[in-house]
């Protein structure tokens, strides 16, 4: 019997088989499998169920990544014809296939200036491998091999390969897999709302990129590969850098001529309301690193689109690049990115999201819980949020215990998806949602917070 998912086994048996053999990413096995992993059945829209028959919204459009919503026969369509013709080859040696060449053409044309040759991986951290080796393959190109330090942010999120989690600043990664690879520095981020103490979104998000100019001098300007940065950062809390940031970061980049690379694994693709964050965010990057929204999710795909500048010194003077990936360019997956960004261009989503639920959606969240007694600040902009929780609004201050995961929790029991980040609580949801499905969503997240009140008045009061 060929495998087939339209008779599922029930939920239980599912859960049994997860718990003896599988083991999952970012998650405390002893735990799950105490209370079992929730077996998601099948998908719609921007709804999911589970094998209980539950219908829950999706407010993380999967992982950040079905911008185009579920169930959209044109994906499936796409990847089956392409498969039936060429189900895979590969783009090692002096090969070539005609979506891999449509995609790449097609990303150029939606980046903005001069991003017209693009490299492909299957993940955002093996984009975000390549960045790294070809950053450092250029300037060794250029003659400057002593150009290899990368300057990164605290909170940000690029990857769990080990390139990737050393690139990140999250410390409970790098706790579990020391040492981290080398040169790798380190500036604050621009999250205004914890960190400003006292100054003004503008004044704060100057002092934070300058951080970057004071790093580039202590290690030396001619030591900086790059400088790379998601224009939100995501898998941080959904931080909101003020409007003055990233337009110093660019012109600190240019002074120094450190390459600026924009990591829009998240804000690519729509979720800003432009196609990529860096619009959104007002800077030009030498080099982009793109996955989740380009094929909606469906299949895996990423890539990374390289301004000519660089091109140019690449494939002039580079000879053999050493770097790529049995399914770089894969051609099933490159069909369904492809039929993503057309719909996406031709259905207007992005549109929609810039003028009508982008601006709906931060609306309706500030309206119905932006009062609520635990709820400190919402940032956010187009269809991507992040909610900080608070135990006093007044002074900021924020929880001893998790009460990300106890609301987190309740968002599940109250029918959302929603993510916790620590202590803020993250939405980022398909950017197909009509308005009556933002409603229910920002209900049912209003129920959720209500309940998280009640149970951490009652930690607070035993
Ligand atoms: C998710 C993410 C990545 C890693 O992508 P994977 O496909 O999980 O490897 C990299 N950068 C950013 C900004 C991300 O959000």
């Amino acid at each position: 019997m060929p495998y087939t998912t339209t008779s599922p086994t029930s939920g239980n048996a599912v859960r049994e088989l997860d718990a003896r053999h599988h083991l999952h990413p970012f998650t405390d096995t002893q735990a799950l499998n105490r209370k079992g992993a929730r077996v998601i059945t099948r998908a719609e829209g921007v709804y999911v169920w589970d094998s209980e028959g539950n219908q829950l919204i999706d407010g993380m459009a999967g992982l950040w990544c079905v911008n185009i919503g579920y169930g959209r026969q044109e994906l499936i369509d796409a990847a089956s014809s392409q498969m039936q013709v060429l189900p895979y080859y590969n783009t090692f040696f002096q090969s070539t296939h005609e979506p891999v060449t449509q995609l790449a053409q097609t990303i150029a044309e939606i980046t903005p200036g001069d991003l017209n040759r693009v490299f492909f991986a299957n993940s955002g951290s093996e984009a975000i491998d390549t960045v790294i080796r070809m950053v450092r393959h250029y300037w060794t190109l250029k003659g400057k091999p002593y150009r290899m330090l990368l300057i990164a942010r605290e909170n940000a999120y690029h990857g769990s390969t080990l390139a990737g989690a050393s690139l990140g600043g999250m410390g409970h990664m790098h706790r579990q897999c020391a040492p981290m690879l080398p040169g790798i520095h380190r500036i604050g981020q621009p999250y205004w709302y914890g960190e400003a103490d006292g100054l003004s979104e503008d004044e704060f998000g100057l002092k934070r990129a300058r951080e970057l100019e004071e790093k580039i001098l202590e290690v030396g300007p001619d030591n900086v590969a790059a400088f790379i940065g998601e224009p939100i950062q995501g898998a941080g809390g959904v931080i909101v850098p003020p409007r003055t940031y990233w337009p110093e970061i660019q012109r600190i980049c240019r002074k120094y001529d450190v390459l600026l690379v924009a990591d829009e694994v998240i804000c690519g693709f729509g979720r800003t309301g432009q196609w990529f964050g860096c619009q959104t965010y007002d800077f030009q990057p030498d080099i982009m690193s793109m996955a989740k929204g380009l094929s909606s999710g469906y299949l895996p795909i990423s890539a990374v689109a390289v301004g000519d500048r660089i091109a140019d010194v690449l494939t002039e003077h580079g000879g053999d690049f050493n770097h790529g990936f049995t399914y770089s360019g894969h051609p099933a997956a490159a069909a369904v990115a492809l039929e993503n960004i057309r719909l996406l261009r031709e259905e207007g989503v992005i549109e929609s999201v810039a003028s009508d639920t982008g601006p709906y959606l931060q609306a309706k969240l500030r309206e119905v819980v932006g009062e609520h007694p635990i709820c400190g600040h919402i940032e956010g902009t187009g269809l991507i949020a992040g909610l900080a929780l608070v135990k006093d609004r007044k002074n900021r201050t924020v929880f001893d215990e998790d009460v990300g995961t106890i609301c987190r929790d309740e968002c599940t029991k109250a029918g959302l998806i929603a993510r916790a980040c620590g202590n803020r609580i993250v939405l980022s949801p398909p950017l197909v949602i009509r308005r009556e499905e933002i409603d229910e969503m920002v209900d049912r997240l209003r129920i959720a917070l209500d309940r998280t009140y009640e149970q951490v008045s009652n930690l607070s009061a035993a």
